[in-house]
């Protein structure tokens, strides 16, 4: 119940669609009491069972209630009875009824009407939430095994909420309110069978609960079959061209229908299953009217204390409330069930922001002298990646990190970009410590292109504007101009706004490449921070992206990771880093000279 109760905070965004959905129910429920109530009249009337009565016994009390609305009724009867003969008094009673239930079921729509809008509503609020703590939580949350989980809090587990918790949340209004009013009813009605069903009621309400729970245990497995079912396809979705170039096609589809014929086993069993309830439920239920009847006639019969015409209106409103008594107990199954969805949603929710600036952080407006790193480690979990880590940066002078591949050299951009902390030591700019700065205010200083090029499923134009939103046509021109991107651009179908598929499948490697460099000339940055940039491109597109680098390069701070070390040659200091730890640094001429680890990579890339 802990996470339903979060759900329901949510939902108290909506408290006035709640009340009005509340306020609709309470109607709903009265006028169905009333549109059954109406029996009692019609058969008193068919039974001839009317009293005379001409003056209407006057009200004492609450203890005497059945008998002054009896009396009352009576009362109604005979007068109406003298103007407008029987059959024209049944007439009126009949229609009076048939209003009742049409306004029981306008209410009914009302009530779903406003019900679905909170319901639809909550779960729209969740998926934002959810998507903003992505946005916010810091790089190294994300590993590949949480990729894949993260997408199942979005669809399945809010899926999950939405259809157990919300659905269960309109049963929980509606139904208690029905089960309330109905059984005042049959208290005044008869109290003495009131007493009886309420002993029995909650035994076999408890066993038609415990079966049905039983029953609807099996859906976890089949959960667990559609997802393996799902990972098949979305595997074979990715592998077509190597499925197709193997001539595996038959492969994937044999284990496809392997894992299909799993779901379907487990389906299977599971509505079997499912199909039990139902019986047994009506089973049960049937046995509780039939001892409703012995006892109620014996009260008809032997003690005289019922008369005929209630006791049959007195059974409808009892099977008016089984429904109702076992969507109660389904949603409290429903609820149980989405504990686990609820779970993983709100623990997502909930997952602080390590990385949250701090409350006197300052804003960075421009990047003036330096960044220093100072004796700085990082280690992701357990495993030390970076030790010792001391580096000027100067405004303004080019640097080249280089070194065997899994040396550091990503993490060193993820510690500049501010992704997360050191370990230990310090990183500062301009003399002030990072965690001192906003994050958001030091990103901006910064042009980072990544090892590999991400761009979004959108048009050229709009991958650009986010360097810069407001950009006009000529500077974006102008940026792809730089970039060597504007020609191959205008090729395209319709120029910037072709859009270039998911992750711009639509182009090349070095195209891709070249749409991150316009979009970091577009930003404008004095920091440029390029990861590898240019090492999985054919030496044709590499030398043009090689050259848009160089031009984006002047006049800026850079930092440039590079495989290809003739690309790097002229950089102000070289720091060479193995295994987590600077192993050589100077020109390159130095680093030549002193023919170590450097001059060994030089000599091999000449080979
Ligand atoms: P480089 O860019 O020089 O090839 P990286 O900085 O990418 O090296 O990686 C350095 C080391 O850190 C490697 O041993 C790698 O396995 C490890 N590593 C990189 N990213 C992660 C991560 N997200 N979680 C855990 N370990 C990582
Ligand atoms: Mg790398």
């Amino acid at each position: 119940m802990r996470y339903y109760r979060k759900v329901l905070k949510i939902a108290f965004a909506y408290r006035k669609e709640i009340v009005l959905t509340l306020v609709l129910n309470l109607l709903l429920v009265v006028a169905s009491l009333f549109s059954i109530t109406v029996l009692i009249p019609v058969l008193k009337i068919i039974f001839k069972n009317t009293v005379e009565v001409t003056t209407p016994q006057a009200y004492t009390g609450l203890l005497s209630l059945k008998s002054y609305l009896e009396s009352h009724l009576n009362y109604y009867i005979t007068m109406q009875a003298h103007r407008y003969g029987k059959m024209g008094v049944l007439t009126r009673i009949l229609a009076f009824g048939a209003l009742m239930i049409f306004v029981k079921n306008l209410l009914r729509y009302l009530a779903g009407f406003s019900m679905s809008y909170i319901q639809v509503a909550v779960e729209r609020d969740i998926r934002n939430r959810i998507h903003r703590k992505l946005l916010e939580l810091p790089v190294t949350y994300y590993n590949d095994q949480r990729k894949g989980d993260i997408m199942a809090r979005l669809t399945t587990d809010i899926n999950e909420i939405q259809w157990a918790l919300l659905a269960s949340f309109q049963r929980m209004i509606q139904d208690p309110l029905m089960i309330l009013l109905t059984l005042i009813l049959m208290v005044i009605l008869s109290p003495q069978l009131t007493v009886f069903v309420m002993i029995f009621l909650p035994v076999v309400g408890l066993l038609i609960n415990r079966i049905g729970n039983l029953l609807k245990r099996p859906s976890a497995d089949a959960k667990k079959a559609m997802g393996r079912l799902l990972s098949h396809v979305d595997e074979t979705i990715n592998a077509i061209p190597i499925l197709k170039s193997y001539v595996a096609e038959g492969r994937a589809q044999t284990a496809f229908e392997r894992a299909n014929d799993n779901y379907f086993r487990q389906m299977v069993r599971m509505f079997r299953r499912r199909e039990m309830a139902s019986p047994v439920s009506e089973f049960s239920g049937s046995l509780i009217i039939i001892a409703i009847m012995w006892y109620g006639a014996h009260l008809i019969l032997e003690t005289g204390q019922l008369e005929p015409e209630v006791f049959i209106t007195y059974i409808a409103l009892f099977y008016q409330i089984i429904a109702p008594a076992k969507n109660i107990s389904n949603a409290l199954f429903d609820i149980k069930r989405a504990e686990s969805s609820g779970k993983r949603i709100f623990d997502l929710l909930e997952t602080e922001d390590p990385m949250r600036d701090a409350p006197d952080a300052v804003e960075k407006a421009g990047f003036e002298r330096d960044i220093v790193l100072d004796n700085v480690s990082f280690a992701y979990e357990a495993q030390k990646v970076l030790h010792d880590i001391s580096w000027r940066i100067i405004k303004g002078k080019q640097y080249a990190l280089v070194g065997p591949s899994g040396g550091g050299k990503t993490t060193m951009t993820g510690l500049l970009n501010r992704f997360f902390d050191p370990t230990s030591g310090h990183i500062s700019m301009d003399g002030v410590d990072y965690r001192k700065l906003k994050a958001r205010s030091l990103r901006r200083l910064i042009g980072y292109i990544s090892q590999d090029a991400i761009l979004f499923h959108d048009t050229i134009r709009n991958n650009l504007l986010m360097g810069k939103p407001d950009a006009t046509d000529e500077e974006l021109i102008a940026a792809a101009k730089i970039a060597n991107a504007h020609d191959f651009i205008m090729a395209t179908e319709k120029g910037y706004d072709t859009n270039i598929g998911e992750g711009g499948a639509k182009l090349s490697g070095g195209q891709r490449q070249r749409l991150t460099i316009a979009r970091a000339v577009l930003k404008d940055p004095p920091i440029l921070i390029l990861d590898e940039a240019t090492s999985a491109l054919d030496s044709e597109s590499e030398k043009l992206v090689q050259d848009a680098l160089e031009k984006i390069m002047q006049g800026r701070t850079s930092i440039v990771i590079a495989h290809r070390l003739a690309t790097i040659k002229n950089a102000d200091e070289i720091i060479v880093l193995q295994e987590g730890r600077i192993v050589e640094r100077g020109t390159h001429a130095e680093l030549l000279s002193q023919n170590g680890l450097y001059a060994n990579l030089v000599h091999l890339q000449k080979m």
